[in-house]
């Protein structure tokens, strides 16, 4: 697929031809190599060399060597393609005699499971891939369900500046499913993403925290809060989510400049001058950012100073150990500075501790969320936890 993207189609047949031919070059003799479909290579090898006595062993090592050769740069009409490669393997004969189509349908499993797992990753079918990719299709059937169902709700977690007041909340989604009970948001958000049913997902979540948010901003004692909400990469990638952002707002009433929207440095891998538009768009709304998981990306720092950003925030990882770890303070204390400089806030994350937060303090840091804090809670309780 990015074969033909970045090739065309004629060229990219041409290119994958060619992959094909350089693949058997790295077979044994009698081993057949065909293309069932698009980027995918399907390679039998029927007859093992008679030295081959353990077949697994023998096939892993070919698939790795194989692997290897695929990911080396090639040249190909004039550009270089690089490639990544994921191998499915099944191992068959001996005594059982499977059919055919038996044997494709495990290998193209093995082969499903590889890619999910990543570029570069070989892997045996196993009798168990069939029931992961049948609970993943039941969750994610579920999950498409839940929203027509709107099974989902907000908890909301606190965020508290130095003196110990609320400044606001982090809207967190969870799914309590009649089926599967309490499912975590770590484990749904990317299977969400992975089906784009964020979208949808993400729009309900949006709206949901933005009522709240208006809701709380009417009342006097409540009023100042800010609200805090995650938006997946894919979702601020939308060509027209400043415009849903807009209309939610409207729809609400929420107030814009209360509403911190939280990116990951994922959602910044795009075209950098798309993101900056789509950010100073929203922001000529009101709207503040925050860089969610601050420090666990890998994009470079000067895009920081590029982005209309309002607050950092640092990852979690680093504040768990920051106590004992000496690298995890460094670089919580390296945030704290970094963040400074730029004129932005900096909040910790998974402050579970009064010794923490008494740490990040005493680095510069004013803002902090986390269980010892208090744990994401339902509205109301929210609302009792604001009243104490
Ligand atoms: P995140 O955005 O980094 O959210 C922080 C996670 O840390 C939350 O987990 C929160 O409950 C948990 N947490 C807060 N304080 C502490 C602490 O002191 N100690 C520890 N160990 N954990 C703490 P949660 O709610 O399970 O969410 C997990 C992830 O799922 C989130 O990570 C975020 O990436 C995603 N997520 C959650 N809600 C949403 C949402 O509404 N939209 C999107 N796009 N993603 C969401
Ligand atoms: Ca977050
Ligand atoms: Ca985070
Ligand atoms: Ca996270």
């Amino acid at each position: 697929q990015s074969v033909n993207d970045t090739l065309g189609h004629e060229a990219g047949d041409a290119f994958l031809t060619a992959l094909a031919q350089r693949i058997r070059q790295l077979l044994p003799p009698g081993a057949v190599v065909a293309r069932p479909s698009g980027d995918e290579f399907l390679v039998l090898i029927s007859q093992l060399p008679p030295q081959w006595g353990d077949a697994a062993l023998h096939t892993e090592r070919l698939a790795a060597a194989l692997l290897h050769a695929l990911e080396q740069p090639l040249a190909f009409a004039h550009t270089t393609q690089h490639c990544s490669v994921s191998i499915g393997i099944v191992v068959f004969g001996g005594a059982t005699h499977e059919p055919p189509m038996e044997l494709l349908r495990k290998v193209d499993l093995a082969l499903h499971q590889a890619k999910n797992t990543g570029p570069g990753s070989i892997l045996f079918y196993e009798a168990q891939m069939q029931a992961q990719v049948t609970t993943r299709a039941r969750l994610q059937h579920d999950l498409r369900e839940a929203l027509q169902q709107e099974s989902f709700c907000l908890h909301y977690q606190p965020q508290i500046n130095a003196a110990g007041q609320v400044v606001g909340v982090e809207a967190l989604v969870r799914w309590i499913s009649k089926k599967h009970g309490f499912i975590s948001p770590a484990e749904f958000i990317p299977l969400a993403e992975k089906t784009g049913l964020i979208l949808p997902l993400g729009r309900w979540i949006l709206h949901t925290a933005c009522t709240q948010l208006a809701q709380w901003a009417r009342q006097p004692q409540r009023q100042g809060l800010s609200m805090a909400v995650n938006v997946s990469a894919g979702q601020f990638q939308q060509s027209n989510f400043v415009e849903q952002v807009r209309e939610v707002l409207q729809e609400t009433g929420a107030p814009a400049h209360q509403l911190k929207l939280e990116l990951t440095e994922s959602a910044m891998v795009e075209d950098m001058d798309a993101v900056v538009a789509r950010m100073q768009a929203l922001r000529q709304l009101g709207v503040r950012f925050s860089i969610d998981d601050f420090g666990t990306g890998f994009s470079s720092l000067a895009y920081l100073k590029r982005l209309p950003l309002d607050q950092l925030k640092i990852d979690q990882g680093f504040v768990r150990d920051c106590l004992e770890d000496h690298n995890d303070a460094s670089i919580a204390q390296t945030v704290i500075a970094l963040g400074h400089s730029l004129g932005l806030e900096v909040i910790a994350e998974g402050v579970e501790t009064a010794a923490h937060q008494a740490a990040l303090q005493s680095w510069g840091c004013r803002f902090f969320q986390g269980y010892g804090i208090s744990k994401p809670l339902p509205a109301q309780a929210l609302e009792a936890f604001l009243t104490t």
